[in-house]
C-alpha cells in the first residue's frame, strides 16, 4: 500500500505517481520500444545507481530479444575550462555496429546525458536512443532529447522508484514528491 507521506531525514515527501500508473507506462514504452526494434536486438545501457529499477522493469516490457548493460558515471574536475568530466565506469561492451539504448531514471537539466553521449557515439554504435523514466522539461539546460519518456514532471524533487535522497527512499515502488 502507498504510504500517505514519507520521511527521509529531514525531508517529507507526499504521493505522487502510483505503482500502478508507473507499471502501465513502463508497459507502453516496453511495447513501443519493441515495435521500433523488431528483430534488431537493442543493447539497453542502464546508468547506475538511479536507473536500476525502472531499467528493470522496461528490460522485462521488451517483448523482442535485447541484452542489457550497466555503467557508473564518474564526474571529476578536469584540469581545463571545460570542468568536469564524464567516464563510464563499467562500460566494456562491443558498441559497433549496435543499436544503443540508454537508459536513465531522470533528465534533469541534460548534463549528465550531454557529457556522456559523445563517448557512446565514439564507439561506432549503429543507433543511439535514449529512454527515461522522468523529464523535466522546464529544467532543461542541453540539448538533449528523449526518444521514450515515462512522465514529463514539474521542476520539483522526486523520490522512489530508484530516485534516491541522499542514498534512501530508491526502494519505494511509487514515485513521491517534496512536501509543500
Ligand atoms: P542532469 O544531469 O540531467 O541535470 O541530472 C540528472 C541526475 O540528477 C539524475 O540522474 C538524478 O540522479 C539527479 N536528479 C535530478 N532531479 C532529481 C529529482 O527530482 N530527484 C532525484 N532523486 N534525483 C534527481
Ligand atoms: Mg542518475
Amino acid at each position: 500500500m502507498t504510504q500517505l507521506e514519507v520521511t527521509v531525514l529531514d525531508k517529507t515527501f507526499v504521493p505522487f505517481i502510483s505503482r500502478e500508473t508507473i507499471s502501465a507506462r513502463v508497459e507502453e514504452l516496453g511495447e513501443a520500444i519493441s515495435k521500433d526494434y523488431g528483430d534488431e536486438p537493442p543493447l539497453m545501457i542502464a546508468i547506475l545507481n538511479g536507473s536500476f529499477i525502472f531499467a528493470a522493469d522496461l528490460f522485462r516490457a521488451l517483448k523482442i530479444n535485447a541484452t542489457i548493460s550497466f555503467v557508473k558515471l564518474a564526474s571529476y574536475k578536469g584540469t581545463t575550462s571545460t570542468g568536469s568530466v564524464i567516464t563510464a565506469i563499467g562500460l566494456e561492451e562491443q558498441l559497433k555496429d549496435r543499436h544503443v539504448i540508454i537508459v536513465e531514471d531522470i533528465i534533469d537539466t541534460g548534463k549528465t546525458l550531454s557529457a556522456f553521449l559523445p563517448e557512446i557515439h565514439q564507439r561506432g554504435p549503429a543507433s543511439v536512443k535514449i529512454a527515461t523514466f522522468l523529464t523535466k522539461p522546464d529544467a532543461l539546460q542541453y540539448d538533449v532529447r528523449a526518444d521514450y519518456t515515462g512522465f514529463e514532471i514539474a521542476n520539483r524533487f522526486v523520490l522512489g522508484y530508484g530516485l534516491d535522497y541522499d542514498g534512501f527512499g530508491r526502494n519505494l515502488p511509487d514515485l513521491y514528491v517534496l512536501k509543500g
